[in-house]
């Protein structure tokens, strides 16, 4: 059986694939770029499960592939929130990393240690014919003012985990699988699989 992941990146294929592989022998983890090209629909939701779903159910619709969808961000006490849903064009292009990073630095400059709490989070949509999971993730901890490390993507270099010293780009992927929403979330959705498919 083939379950689409509706993305095109690469990291996140080859996670899946060391999740829900491993659980579900039968299954093979196709991705974007494997399937007859769609317009991909804005990720216009106000929630991350709601982006989830969004990009869950046009990939089944297009398809007709069981179909997963993540969407993820950081969550920061001081700001509200934010970056959230925002996370991954925060500075206003899509995906520009280094400026999203630094803009929000440049935002709590003036805020104090103790108020830089802040959580990774993911929801994980899956859509099929029989209906629809959502699972999700969350890593706690904390914004640090200077970047370190050179492993990971988007905010990983200003991002320390609860009960960890090394920022996730200093972590090896392994060691990030294993404590990261998105990890958490994909497990999560594993065991559903095994249990309702
Ligand atoms: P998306 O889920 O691909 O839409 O990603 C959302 C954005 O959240 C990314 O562009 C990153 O800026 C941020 N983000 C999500 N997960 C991570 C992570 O594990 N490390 C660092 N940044 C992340």
């Amino acid at each position: 059986m083939k379950i689409l992941l509706a993305s095109r990146n690469a990291k996140k294929l080859a996670e899946l694939r060391r999740i829900l592989e491993p659980a579900l022998p039968a299954v093979e983890i196709v991705g974007l770029d494997d399937v007859p090209p769609y317009d991909e629909v804005p990720e216009s939701g106000a929630t991350f499960e709601d982006n989830a779903f969004i990009k869950a159910r046009e990939g089944f619709r297009q398809t007709g592939l069981p179909t997963v969808a993540d969407d993820s961000g950081l969550t920061i006490e001081a700001l509200n929130g934010m970056p959230g849903v925002l996370s991954a064009r925060w500075a206003g292009g899509h995906g520009d990393d280094e400026a999203n990073l630094r803009l929000v630095l440049d935002q709590l400059r003036d805020v104090p240690d103790d108020r830089l709490a802040a959580a990774f989070v993911c929801s994980v949509a899956y859509v099929d014919e029989r209906g629809e999971l959502a699972t999700d993730g969350r890593m706690p901890g904390r914004v640090i003012r200077e970047p370190r490390g050179t492993n990971g993507f988007g905010y990983d270099p200003i991002f320390v985990a609860d009960g960890h010293d090394r920022t996730s780009a200093e972590l090896d992927v392994a060691e990030k699988d294993a404590i990261s929403h998105r990890g958490q979330a994909l497990r999560r959705l594993a065991d559903l699989l095994v249990a309702e498919r």
